[in-house]
Order: structure tokens, then sequence, then C-alpha cells
């Protein structure tokens, strides 16, 4: 029988990359067959072995950084600084996750509070079996990873389906796990486009699937699961705003801001998309943007557009922009395929396809605001809420506004920061998905709790 394949290929110079299965409906069972041995011999290791084994596969992925990074950057076209980073940051979660499994998840004493009843109890969290993991090409280790560690280290078995835009890297992340377990199959990868993720959400053996990717692909995901009640995490899209209250220091929230928007050239689900200035400070502000953004290079600075089909979006976004705000800097023509220029608008009505869809893209929309209050307000007026950012040099205000922005992350005088501490849950509300990754959170996403009351 001819199996199907298909290319990934470099987005900056259309090179192939490799050539990776379709793998048919027979291969996915098969897969999560293995997986469900797996897991049993997985979960019935002491979690120090486990944890051990974790540790010595964080060793492996650290030997293999270089090689992991130029993978990255041939399948996705970043450069190769920041592909490194998000593998370090990975790494940095998986330590996590194998060092805390046990501390989260092991069994503990609970008082029972029923006065005249001899009862003695425990809550634990088991594992669950078999986790789907489906992953994007934005971040094709970091984001997967997210899921992956702290599933593995709840003592599951892990089928991950990369992105068809980056199965090789995704197919290294499994293969380097067989080298500190070799025993058994626990960490396996599918590829093949969304049939192949389909067909993993749908496997009824599967006991949970953390998806991650578009809010439009999260909807068919939690319709395949409902077949089985399949239960999913959710991390898809946002549209991020970032707040410049009066007290800021200007000149850190340009750089955190252009940072923010601009690296990976904007492909982040939580990237700086819509800036809200208050009035007092709004022209200094965007002066300090703007002389920043003078500086930055396309195809120097950040790569290009990995996904040739999200050119045109980002195309329509500036399109719209364009013609119904002020430009500051870029227009239509900063879209040269497959990079794209800086692009900043002031002044979009906030109605409009550019402020309210995710663009992805180097863009951003900036508008002034009457004071901090009103900056939130616009800001909250978002159906998705990934995350945010508060730049303010009043640290109690910056605490509620931060408090009060509808989002499951918000930064406070920095940028994005959150994704980096692995204590912090990672997730977001409406459109933006639910349940969460990272963190204890992250941990007991991926087990169920066991409640046991013991007559004494
Ligand atoms: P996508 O939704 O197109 O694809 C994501 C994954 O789902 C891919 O592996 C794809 O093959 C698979 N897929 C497609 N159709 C499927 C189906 N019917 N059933 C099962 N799987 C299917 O997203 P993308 O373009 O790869 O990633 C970009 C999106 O991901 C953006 O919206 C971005 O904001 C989001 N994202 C979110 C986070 C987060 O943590 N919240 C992180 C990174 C990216």
């Amino acid at each position: 029988m001819t199996t199907l394949t298909f290319d990934s290929l470099n987005p900056a110079t259309g090179e192939v990359v490799g050539s990776h299965p379709k793998q048919s409906a027979d291969a996915v069972r098969e897969s999560v067959g293995r997986a469900e041995q797996a897991a049993t011999w997985w979960a019935g290791l002491a979690p120090a072995e486990r944890r051990r084994r974790l540790l010595d596969y964080k060793a492996v992925l650290t030997q293999h950084l270089k090689e992991l990074a130029g993978l990255v950057h041939d399948e996705t076209g970043k450069p190769v600084g920041d592909a490194t980073l998000e593998i370090v940051l990975a790494i940095t979660h998986l330590d996590w996750a194998a060092r805390n499994a046990d501390r989260v998840l092991g069994r503990r004493r609970v008082s029972t509070g029923m006065i005249g009843f001899n009862l003695a109890a425990t809550l634990e969290y088991l594992p669950l079996g078999v986790v789907g993991v489906i992953g994007p090409w934005n971040y094709p280790v970091f984001t997967p990873m997210g899921s992956i560690a702290y599933a593995l280290a709840a003592g599951n078995a892990v089928v991950f389906k990369p992105s068809e835009l980056t199965p090789g890297v995704g197919v290294r992340l499994a293969e380097l796990f067989a080298e500190s377990v070799p025993e058994q199959p626990v960490f396996q990868t599918v590829t093949g486009l969304g049939e192949t993720g389909a067909l993993l959400a749908k496997d009824p053996r599967v006991k949970k699937v953390a998806f991650t990717g578009s809010t439009a692909t999260a909807k068919r995901v939690m319709a395949a699961c409902a077949e089985n009640l399949t239960p999913i995490v959710a991390e898809c899209g946002g549209k991020d705003a970032f707040i410049v209250d009066a007290d800021a220091d200007l000149k850190a929230a340009a750089d955190a801001c252009l940072w923010g928007a601009m690296s990976n050239a904007g492909q982040t689900c939580v990237g700086v998309e819509r800036v809200y200035v208050v009035d007092a400070v709004y022209e200094t502000f965007m002066r300090e943007l703007s002389d920043r953004v003078a500086t930055v290079k396309a195809g120097e600075d950040y790569g290009p557009i990995t996904m040739p089909g999200q050119l045109d979006i980002i195309r329509r976004h500036i399109d719209d922009a364009t013609k119904s705000g002020k430009v500051v800097t870029g227009g239509p023509d900063s879209v040269r395929a497959p990079y794209v220029d800086p692009v900043i608008v002031e002044d979009v009505p906030e109605d409009s396809p550019a402020v309210r869809e995710e663009t992805f893209g180097p863009t951003i929309t900036v508008r002034r605001t009457r004071d901090a209050q009103q900056a939130l307000e616009l800001a909250n007026a978002s159906a998705y809420g990934l995350a945010g950012t508060v730049f303010s040099g009043n640290a109690r205000r910056a605490m509620e506004l931060a408090r009060l922005m509808r989002t499951g992350m918000t930064a406070v005088n920095s940028v994005i920061s959150f994704a980096g501490v692995p204590a912090l849950p990672f997730g977001g509300i409406g459109d933006s998905g639910f349940g969460r990754i990272h963190g204890a959170d992250g941990l007991r996403e991926f087990a169920r709790p066991k409640a046991i009351s013991r007559q004494r």
C-alpha cells in the first residue's frame, strides 16, 4: 500500500525541509492503541522514576538545542535566536512540570470537617490515560510542550499531532523522548493535515485533547470530541490590548509594545494587536514608538509570515485599517510576501475587522483614550480574552487595571512575561478558549481527582 506524504517548506525560501506521511485512520488507531498500553506502564512507575526520566529528557533536549532550533528556523522561517529562546522556555516548563507533579498531584489527607463521624479522607490526582495534543506552527516547540510536558508529568501517554507546517520538529521531539524512555512509546507523533487531528480527537481511547490553534478549528475539534464526551483544553487566538497610562515609563512602554507586536512577525497568540494610550501622554508615546519602529526590518529582526494563507488576512486588515484610520507607519505596500513590514495605524473604528479580528501579523492599531478607565473598557470590548498589558507608574492602579482586564493573563510594565513563568496558568476566556496549561492548574488539567473517604 502506498503512503501519501506531504512536504514541509521553508517559508522564506520555498525549499522543501522534509517529507512526512499523511497518516491514515489505521495508523492513528494503531498509535493510540500503543499509547494506551504505554500509558498503563508509565502510570505504574513511581513518581520519582517518572521525574528522573523527564529530567533526563530535559538534558537530551538541551544537548540537541542547536539541531532543534535549526529545524524550527527552517520550518517557520523565524530567526535562530528566537527559535532557541522558545526551546529554552519549553525546557523550563518541562523542568517545572517534572519537579512539581508529585507535589501537586500526589495523595494528601483532607480534613473531613464532619463532627461525630469518624471519617478519614484523601485526595489524589490520577492520570487520565492517553492525551491527544494538537499543536500550531507559530511556536512549534514551546506551545505544544506546554501541554506535552504537563500531561507526561501527570502520568499520561501522549500522541501529538504537530501542525502540517512544522511536522519535522514535532517528530524529533518524540524521537528524542525515546532516548530517555526507550521501553514503551509513551510519547508518539502522528503526522498529517487537519484530518489526522480529527482522527485523534474522535478516538474514544483518547481521554483528553489539548488543542492549540485557531478558534474556528477549536469548534471543530470540540464537535469531534463531543461524540465520546472527551474533554478538551482549548488554547485559541487572541486580540491582545496594550494600555499605556498617564504616568507610565513611556520609553519602556514603547520598547515593550514594539517587541510584543513585531516579534515573530506578530504571529503570537499573545502578541500586541490593539494599543490604547491615555490622552495626556499620547503624543510622547507615539513619538517614542515611531522612533523605534523606524529601526525594525522584516527579514532581519523577524522572519517571514509562515503560513502563506495568513498573508491574505493581514493584507485585508491593513487595507481596512489604512482606509478607515490614519497611517503612522507602513501601509498596503508593507506586504512583500513572504515578509510584512511593520504597520501602525491610528484611529481605526473599533468595529472594523482590523480591531475585532485576530490579524497575526506585525500590525497594530492605536487609539487615544480619555483616561485609563476608557482604555480598559475598549480593551475589554473584544470577543477574545487571552492576555493583555498595562503600563503604569502607579503600582496600585496598574494592579487594579490588570485584575479588571477580561483576560486569562495580564503583564504589568512588561509584555508576554507570564508565558515564561512555569508556575502561572496559561489560557484565555471567551473566543480565546478555556482550560489552562502550565503550572499546577496545567498539571491538574491532565489528571482526574480521586476522592476517597474511609470510615475509621
Ligand atoms: P489551526 O487551527 O489552523 O491548526 C491547529 C492544529 O489543528 C493543526 O495541527 C491542524 O492540523 C489541526 N487541525 C486542523 N483542522 C482540524 C480538525 N478538524 N480536527 C483536529 N485538528 C485539526 O491553527 P494554526 O494556524 O496552526 O495556529 C495559529 C492559531 O493558533 C492562531 O489563532 C493563534 O492565536 C493560535 N495559538 C494559540 C495559542 C494559545 O496558547 N492560546 C498559542 C499559539 C497559537
